[in-house]
């Protein structure tokens, strides 16, 4: 964990989801090959050539954003998919059911730092898969706020959902904290925006975030 910056005075919790609620590569990479296998077809195209031709991709975005990584929708942005398209994609071809499980210890968390602040999932992935994943880690009671890919209908890192989550809160930007597991997703943008923010390595750092949050 790496805490960048914490609000003087903290009242809402932005959460990304994927490997910051929970943490599990295999059900992580589908989310990555099943929309390039998908596109793939479309293209006529062997999952190894789209695979090749996408990374080719991300390694130009970044070189010219000195070194910046950017996300997998506005990826497929530059290949002719749109973000509705990618929000249908998304939610037929992800399955948090067949590999995640309730967890306790991430509920003993959330239950801590709900009862002090407001909380809210700020996501690549739409909505619904965002209640479906909260419903399998038996988390869905704590976030008072989704924002999902199909909410402002752009991509992290965009400031758009951020400050949706925040105003969504009740909350001015200063007085959230941004938790997540890519620095240039979840963490560099909150920061320009006056935001907390802290890089977790996995959900064991949530785990441990009442400690750091909540001042008995
Ligand atoms: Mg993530």
């Amino acid at each position: 964990m790496k805490v960048y910056r914490l609000p003087a005075h903290c009242a809402a919790v932005l959460f990304d989801m994927d490997s910051t609620l929970y943490t599990h590569s295999e059900y992580q990479q589908t989310q990555i090959d099943l929309p390039i296998e998908r596109l793939a077809r479309l293209r006529r195209k062997s999952f190894e050539e789209m695979n090749g031709e996408i990374a080719r991709c991300r390694e130009e975005w970044a070189a010219a954003r000195d070194g910046q990584k950017t996300s997998l929708g506005n990826v497929f942005k530059a290949f002719g998919v749109s973000i509705e398209e990618s929000v249908r994609w998304r939610e037929e071809l992800y399955e948090p059911e067949r590999y995640l499980a309730e967890d306790p210890l991430l509920c003993a968390a959330l239950a801590k730092l709900a009862a002090r602040f407001a909380l809210a999932v700020v996501t690549n992935n739409p909505v619904s898969i965002v209640r479906r994943t909260l419903a399998v880690l038996g988390a869905a009671g704590f976030f008072r706020v989704i924002v999902g890919l199909d909410t402002c209908g752009v991509s992290k890192p965009h400031k758009a959902p951020f400050l949706k989550a925040a105003e969504q809160c009740g909350a001015a930007a200063a007085s959230c904290v941004s938790v997540g597991d890519r620095y240039d997703i979840d963490i560099a943008l909150p920061l320009e925006l006056g935001m907390g923010g802290v890089l977790v390595d996995g959900v064991e750092d949530v785990y441990k975030l009442p400690d750091l949050l909540v001042q008995e």
